[in-house]
């Protein structure tokens, strides 16, 4: 990972991500980066308490990231326990350290949900 380098949202097929985790059988967790294509692109989200949700997804190779804000978030997602609302920025600064946490609670939401 390039610690100095910034993060950039200006591409959005970022959130593109979702679909494609969605549509397969065996998503690789991991999931592959559109901008660098390289299996290191994550995905966080939350469920606020009026039913709606934002979405980030982030990759901790190049950096690139994306957000979208209230939007309906599939149903199988499931807020995690490890993650403060403080936390969740615009840009992924405090998600990257917890990737691989987010990697595991986005695992075991898809498995639930197979
Ligand atoms: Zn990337």
């Amino acid at each position: 990972m390039n610690e100095n380098k910034k993060w950039d949202d200006s591409n959005d097929a970022m959130l593109d991500i979702i679909e494609g985790i969605e549509d397969s059988k065996e998503p690789q967790i991991p999931i592959k980066c559109p901008i660098c294509n390289t299996y290191n692109a994550h995905i966080y989200m939350h469920r606020w308490k009026d039913g709606r949700g934002t979405i980030w997804t982030w990759c901790s190779k190049c950096k690139s990231c994306s957000h979208a804000s209230r939007v309906n978030l599939p149903k199988w997602w499931e807020n995690a326990d490890f993650i403060d609302i403080s936390e969740l920025t615009a840009h992924p600064v405090f998600l990257e350290p917890k990737a691989a946490m987010a990697d595991r609670h986005l695992s075991q939401l898809l498995e639930i949900c197979n």
